[in-house]
């Protein structure tokens, strides 16, 4: 995580400067691990507190490379020379970190790593053992090294700020070596924060996340009752998990406070883990109003106006019949079939597979797109929602299989001008993720919808989910041109705020 040569000088949040250099600079310039990542969504990408975001900027980063101005994971780019992803901060010619002297504290530490343990009930201090210069030698200097990094770790002032930005401390990583416990960080944090540890969403979670939604059947066919539709979006906007009186409660960490973005997913009675689940958001967020629970099923309504919250509805799922959009017949679709067939009449397109070699074509493709929708005026909450689909696309091409997500591309003469990606929310229910197709090509999203839909009607599918529209009219006018069968009703609850 820590720049070729940016291991060095040790400086924790101002409390202690001047620490020895764990990895000499000799080694650093020679290792091609450090500051690239693999995914998009890698968890190692280093974390930056608000200063350390506000001195990156100030040395010339994007504002845009962090989600969250108040503290977060930077947003990886690319990498322009080949496979995989650099922080941004990585200037891959050189081999040389741009933010050096103002690197934040995740960067300082390597290869030294602060993580939960095991059993996620103690913070540690971790090394990893993966920093190909600690492989090869003795680790009587790392060791020294930590002894120093642990004094520091433990005085009041670096703890505060830990504390506050609980995202510093990682998954417990089995390649990491644990070096010793940090009680006094643990202590802070669970005050802090509670002390049910929340746990950042990984890949490895979705297993777990899928039988607690199996299990809640708490469905009522909201496409947003699956993992892919969460997990895509965990680049951007973090999410975490706990368990709370036996329900599975996901939380997303916005730049607004802290939310849920379904109801805690349980078999039985949700009354002791949605109280205790606003009982952690209140704590987090103060009195705010982003304490909320989104995505709930017109089932749960009665019981949860019962219990005294407060429930209003958001924009519904478009739901259509697998049948109506596979033949597009009659007079009501007499526009879509008309450029579907124009499309066919032109000829050269074909609808195949995608491989994950079509990645860099899809990045461009989503580029291409996104300037023509701005060029036409998009309003500003579609601007931003376009800004903040970039990291979600990526996670889609690079973790389909994972993410059980299918994704198919559209070809003109062999030149990629579409893609979708979409999964089965039941046996009877297909829901479409992502689309994307190139403007200028008239027909082109017609067609390549047209082609899914029939795809997926051969494979079983009875009803196609297009989602909800975001609240923007424009997407709601083009799902309301496919006359869909049923809208199904989503609400968010909250609790009733006292003046
Ligand atoms: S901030 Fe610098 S040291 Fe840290 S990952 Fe980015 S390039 Fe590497």
């Amino acid at each position: 995580m820590a720049a070729l040569h940016a291991k060095n000088v040790m400086a924790l949040t101002g409390a202690a400067r001047g620490l020895p250099q764990a990895v000499p600079n000799s080694a650093c310039f020679h290792c091609d691990v450090c500051c690239r990542f693999p995914d998009p969504d890698s968890a190692l990408r280093p974390y930056f507190t608000d200063e350390e975001i506000a001195s990156a900027v100030d040395r010339g980063l994007k504002a845009s490379a962090f989600p969250d101005l108040n503290g977060s994971q930077v947003t990886l780019v690319p990498n322009p020379q080949g496979e995989g992803f650099l922080c941004p901060a990585f200037e891959s010619t050189t081999g040389r970190c741009l933010i050096y002297d103002q690197r934040p504290l995740d960067c300082r530490l390597y290869p030294l790593v602060l993580m939960w343990n095991a059993s996620h009930d103690e913070v540690v201090l971790g090394w990893d053992s993966t920093c190909p210069y600690t492989k090869e030698h003795v680790p009587d200097s790392i060791r020294r090294h930590a002894d120093q990094v642990l004094a520091v770790l433990e005085e009041q002032s670096t703890v505060r700020r830990i504390a506050d930005h609980p995202r510093l401390v990682g998954r417990f990583q089995s390649e990491a070596l644990v070096l010793a416990p940090l009680p006094g960080l643990t202590q802070a944090i669970s005050t802090r924060w509670g002390p049910e540890q929340c746990r950042r969403l990984v890949l490895e979670d979705l297993s777990r996340l899928k039988t607690a939604l199996d299990r809640s059947k708490m469905c009522g066919s909201l496409a947003a009752y699956s993992a892919p539709y969460h997990y895509m979006w965990n680049a951007l906007l973090p999410y975490w998990w706990m368990d709370l009186e036996g329900a599975l409660c996901l939380f997303i960490q916005s730049p607004d406070g802290w939310f849920m973005p379904l109801p805690p997913l349980a078999a039985g009675a949700l009354t002791r883990p949605l109280n205790k689940a606003f009982g952690l958001m209140r704590q987090w967020n103060g009195a705010s109003a982003v304490s909320r629970v989104e995505n709930v099923p017109a089932v749960l309504v009665p019981a949860l106006v019962e219990m005294g919250y407060r429930v209003v509805p958001k924009s519904p799922d478009y739901v259509y019949r697998a049948d109506d959009l596979a033949r597009l017949a009659g007079d009501r679709y007499k526009s879509q079939r008309a450029l579907c067939n124009r499309v066919e009449r032109e000829g050269g397109m074909v609808v195949e597979l995608f491989h994950p070699r079509d990645r860099a074509a899809c990045r461009a493709l989503l580029h291409k797109w996104r300037s023509q929708k701005l060029a036409r005026g998009a309003d500003p909450l579609a601007a931003l929602l376009l800004e903040d689909s970039v990291s979600a696309h990526e996670v889609a091409w690079s973790h389909a299989s994972e993410l059980q997500l299918t994704g198919s591309v559209l070809r003109r003469n062999g030149t990629l001008c579409g893609y979708t990606f979409g999964y089965w929310l039941d046996r009877q229910t297909w829901c479409v993720l992502l689309e994307v197709t190139d403007r200028t090509i008239p027909g082109s999203a017609q067609f390549l919808f047209r082609e899914t839909c029939r795809h997926a009607r051969t494979e079983g599918a009875e009803f196609i989910n297009t989602m909800d529209d975001s609240g923007l009219t424009g997407l709601r006018l083009s799902k309301e041109a496919y006359h869909p069968a049923a809208r199904i009703d989503s609400f968010v609850c909250s609790e009733i705020l006292q003046p």
